[in-house]
């Protein structure tokens, strides 16, 4: 009678085929996490200068300049401050948002 169960070879393979897909995958979804980083504080940087743009159009601000406070824009303009997802910081500049983050940088 032949013995049940998987010979030494038959469970070698499987697990060549495991490291090979793992090998595949695992780049891929860091490169795809990373992309959606990037994505995300992008959506921030608009966000922001759309805020910003609303405080400049405000009655109040006579002189219509951008603010020199990012952070006093929430909760007046938007709901809340929105933080880069990767740690990096913004900067206003000409009504331009740009992050700590070079990689972070719009293409206009
Ligand atoms: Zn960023």
């Amino acid at each position: 009678m032949r013995n049940k169960g998987f010979t030494l070879v038959e469970l070698m393979v499987v697990v060549a085929i495991i490291i090979i897909l793992a090998a595949i995958l695992v780049p891929r979804y860091i490169d795809v996490t990373r992309t959606a980083k990037i994505a995300r504080c992008q959506a921030n940087q608009k966000t922001l200068e759309a805020a910003n743009s609303m405080y400049m159009a405000e009655p109040a601000n006579t002189t219509h300049s951008e603010t020199t406070n990012l952070a006093g824009l929430a909760p007046t303009y938007i709901a809340s401050m929105p933080s880069c997802p990767e740690g990096g910081t913004y900067t206003l500049t000409n009504a331009v948002i740009y992050c700590s983050i070079n990689s972070h940088q719009r293409t206009f």
